[in-house]
């Protein structure tokens, strides 16, 4: 264990069920806080180091493994592994409870294995996918799950071996959800001309 259950992750929201977030319908989390700036990132909101949704380990797990109907969990930002303490202890106990664990990550998986924070070697150990690397603009991404072409899908256990999402081509994917309450938001890999789309109607 490396933060404890009681320790608090810093959400930026989260949605119970997605179809555009890795492999199978799965629950997402999007943590708030990344410092690496890539520019063009969807998601410029969830940089600041701002206290959002504040929730325990225990808490964000016991709502991952209540919702019905998903395989697995996951993270997204922000930067999953600028909180990895925590993250490693809410994968781990999502895995305990029989679901996956996936990860998109802005870092290589050469430079989360050397970051200085034992926590980030932690989660990559309690991953079983992770998407990696930095955002860029300019380099179009075919298929699912990656938002440029220069990021990779690792398969890092047993449960998705022989997934080859990785330059398999097929559609990129969205999701638009429009609230109850008439808010809408925008999650999974836009291509450019929907992004632009979607910006000019802000
Ligand atoms: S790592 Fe992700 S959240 Fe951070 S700037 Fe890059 S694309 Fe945006």
């Amino acid at each position: 264990m490396v933060g404890g259950e009681g320790t608090r992750i810093n959400v930026h929201a989260r949605v119970a069920r997605s179809a555009v977030n890795g492999p199978g319908l799965r629950s997402v989390v999007w943590v708030q806080g990344c410092s690496l700036g890539c520019p063009g990132c969807f998601n410029p909101e969830t940089h600041g180091r701002v206290p959002r949704e504040r929730l325990t380990v225990r808490a964000l797990a016991d709502w991952a493994l209540s919702v019905d109907g998903v395989e697995g969990l996951s993270l997204s930002g922000g930067e999953p592994f600028q909180q990895a303490g925590p993250l490693a202890d809410l994968a781990r106990r999502v895995r305990e409870g029989g679901r996956s664990v996936l990860a998109f990550s802005g870092y290589t998986i050469e430079e989360i294995r050397a970051l200085p924070d034992p926590g980030a070697r932690a989660l990559l150990a309690e991953l079983d996918l992770l998407i990696d690397g930095r955002y860029q603009a300019a380099l179009q991404a075919a298929g699912p799950w990656r938002g440029s072409s220069n990021q990779r899908v690792h398969v890092l256990g047993e449960r998705y071996r022989g997934l080859v999402p990785e330059g398999s081509g097929g559609p990129r994917e969205a999701e638009v959800r429009i609230e109850p309450g008439g808010a809408v938001s925008l999650s999974g890999f836009p291509d450019g001309r929907l992004l632009a789309a979607l910006i000019r109607e802000r």
